[in-house]
């Protein structure tokens, strides 16, 4: 019987793990659907990895791990794709926020031969104002640079098993999982959901994290920040064009330029261009830096008691 694994990143989540692992178990033996739960606690500073290894000592069907610090969500998600043993790998966040009633429903149609099952969002939930707007950007900024509707787009996701040994074959290190999968570009059917509201917590990205998201995503996933470089450049050109065809008019006509204001500005206008474009290389640079140092993506530093030895030596690859 085919396995499905599902994959929970959780960083300081410690009052969600008991009942979203119950809900969990609960519906998937309902639906007769052989399962696995694999939490990764993403360096939480509360007692998370301690309600995993709880969870698992109840349900030899979880397991768990834990790492040194806080990696980010990314990271979590590529941990348990690599632990994961199922033939099909659900992603999905572990506060209950992505709906388990539409489980059976992603299951079904990868049984029926989609090999990604993408989540979308018809509804964002109660969400602070400050929380939707600064989500809203994010995902404007995404969109606009991924050329990809990443709006509805999230990362609760079911993969086959192809999809995710393409994934964790994927040499680099700055990854964007949620435009990956969609990159990898297999038979991908949807399924729409109503973001629920979180069960325990509060969510766990400020203003400031996701556009720290927002640029690394941007920078590891598109070029066109650098392209806009260009476009810089050229306005410039066709600006100093016009001002030198007037300096020079001017000039034969016996009349000199008195622009001081037009020196300053355009001192000023080229100073922001060059420096806007030296920030935006600048960016690229950190990320190709990162890259050739060639360093893993998280480090695990504990495991629940039942996952095997070997598996834990293959992580240590990554
Ligand atoms: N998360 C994580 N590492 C982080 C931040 C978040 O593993 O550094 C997990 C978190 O525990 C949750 C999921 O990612 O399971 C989504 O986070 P959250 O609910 O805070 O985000 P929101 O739903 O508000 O977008
Ligand atoms: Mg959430």
């Amino acid at each position: 019987m085919a396995l499905l694994s599902i994959v929970l990143p959780a960083y300081n989540e410690e009052q969600n793990i008991a009942n979203t692992s119950k809900v969990l178990a609960e519906l998937l033996e309902e639906n007769g659907i052989e399962y696995e739960l694999v939490f990764i606690s993403d360096g939480s500073r509360d007692g998370t990895f301690g309600q995993i290894q709880k969870a698992a000592e109840e349900n030899p069907r979880i397991r768990g791990a834990e790492f040194s610090r806080n990696f980010g969500k990314e990271a979590g998600i590529f941990a348990g794709l690599e632990m994961a043993a199922g033939d099909a790998v659900l992603v999905m966040d572990c506060d209950l926020q992505h709906p388990p009633q539409v489980i059976p429903e992603m299951w079904k149609k990868w049984q029926d031969g989609a090999e990604v099952v993408e989540g979308i969002k018809s509804g964002r939930g109660k969400e602070s104002v400050g929380h939707k707007l600064s989500a809203g950007l994010f995902y404007r900024i995404m969109s606009m640079l991924i050329k990809m509707d990443m709006r509805a787009s999230s990362d609760f996701k079911l993969l086959d098993r192809k999809v995710v040994d393409v994934l964790l074959g994927l040499p680099e290190r700055n990854t964007f999982f949620r435009a990956l999968s969609f990159w990898t570009g297999f038979r991908t059917e949807t399924v729409h959901y109503e973001v629920q509201e979180r069960q325990f917590g509060e969510s766990k990205w400020s203003f400031w994290s996701l556009m720290k998201y927002a640029i690394s995503n941007a920078t590891s996933f598109s070029t066109l920040p650098l392209q806009l470089v260009t476009v810089m450049g050229a306005i410039s050109i066709l600006f100093s064009l016009v001002l030198a065809v007037q300096t020079l008019v001017k000039f034969l006509v016996g009349d000199a330029v008195e622009g001081f204001t037009t020196v300053i500005l355009l001192i000023l206008i080229i100073g922001g261009f060059l420096m806007l474009s030296l920030g935006i290389i600048g960016h690229y640079i950190a990320r190709i830096y990162e890259e050739v140092k060639g360093r893993p993506k998280y480090i695990i530093s504990r495991v629940t008691e039942n996952v095997q030895g070997e598996v834990l030596g293959s992580w240590r690859k990554v």
